[in-house]
């Protein structure tokens, strides 16, 4: 594993600011990276640490009495932690839509609020995905396989990240095996030709 979230994105996963589609991304490369896992811990401590710094306030009335009374209250057991789905067949739980030659794809989430999205895509070795981009921020994390683009080469358990000034073609590189990703896009399709004719209405992105 070779290629790790940016600085900017694991501070805006532990601020929360992540559209939901690029936390699940991003904490399905976390489950795997141990030297990832450690940062994110840090970066959560130190805005701990931040508001520990923070000028103290002033408390409204009574808000001390209501405080006590709440640490006395019982506490409410936590609910199960669950494991993080890393494998393809933990995640592909829809239906593979034909994309292209060689291609498919698999809605996972839909558009939120936060104008992102989740989706599998499977491309075979060899092929290789039109130029596009996309209006908003990529964030793909490698399953199976191995990718390349302009970027540089993706093997399973990397992240590749993608803002709209990038315009790619990803090709699937010959591993002997199909390329799966988990990729969070917000924003739209910017493409030509097939891909835009083809995936823009089939499944909206
Ligand atoms: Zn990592």
């Amino acid at each position: 594993m070779t290629h790790h979230p940016s600085a900017a994105t694991m501070l805006a996963h532990a601020a929360g600011r992540l559209p939901v589609a690029h936390g699940i991304v991003l904490r399905t490369h976390l489950a795997t990276c141990p030297a990832c896992r450690a940062e994110a811990a840090l970066a959560a401590a130190m805005g701990g640490e931040m508001l520990a710094d923070l000028p103290p306030a002033e408390l409204a009335p009574g808000s001390l009495d209501r405080m006590l009374a709440r640490l006395e209250a019982p506490v409410p057991a936590p609910p199960p932690s669950r494991p993080v789905p890393t494998t393809v067949e933990q995640l592909a739980t829809g239906r593979w839509w034909w994309i292209g030659p060689g291609m498919r794809l698999m809605p996972l989430l839909r558009r939120g609020a936060d104008d992102a999205r989740l989706d599998l895509i499977k491309v075979a070795p060899g092929r290789r995905l039109p130029a596009h981009g996309h209006t908003g921020t990529e964030l793909t994390c490698v399953l199976r396989g191995a990718f390349g683009d302009e970027t540089g080469e993706y093997l399973a358990g990397d992240v590749a990240e993608g803002d709209p000034a990038l315009e790619h073609e990803p090709v699937a590189l010959p591993v002997g095996e199909d390329c799966v990703c988990l990729i969070a896009t917000q924003g739209r399709l910017r493409a030509q030709g097939w891909l835009a004719r083809l995936v823009q209405p089939l499944v909206g992105v």
